[in-house]
């Protein structure tokens, strides 16, 4: 079962996600960014779920420090905001991300075709456009 890192504060959250992708997915749950980064360090997971509203170290941050890190930097990245304005889409991809899913998480099909395209990547196939 493919392992996903959650990296999000609201507890609320995290349980949604929890019943939404249990039985498909192993799921670790991170509260903090820098928790976050430690934890998938020592246990390298296959694709990232990260919340951009994070206390002291934020989403954006986070992910820099993701795609700084030699063994964490070509993980798939899925950002998680509920601050849905228009740009943000572009705004995340161009960040580094490689999807993005609006909260509250209404279609659970969006989020599993974002993690399921994802997972499917062949690394050495991507493109960017
Ligand atoms: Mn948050």
């Amino acid at each position: 079962m493919p392992l996903i890192a959650l990296i999000e504060d609201n507890t609320d959250n995290r349980l949604l996600l929890l019943v939404i992708l249990e039985g498909r997915y192993e799921l670790v749950e991170y509260e903090t960014g820098i928790a976050g980064l430690e934890g998938m360090l020592r246990e390298l997971p296959d694709l990232v779920l990260l919340d951009i509203s994070l206390p002291e170290v934020d989403g954006l941050e986070v992910l820099r420090r993701i795609r700084g890190n030699s063994r964490l930097r070509d993980l798939p990245v899925v950002a998680l905001t509920a601050h849905a304005m228009a740009g943000d889409r572009e705004r995340l991809l161009a960040a580094g991300f490689d999807d993005y899913i609006a909260k509250p998480i209404i279609d659970e099909k969006v989020l599993f075709d974002s993690i399921e395209g994802l997972l499917s990547r062949q690394p050495d196939s991507e493109t960017r456009s």
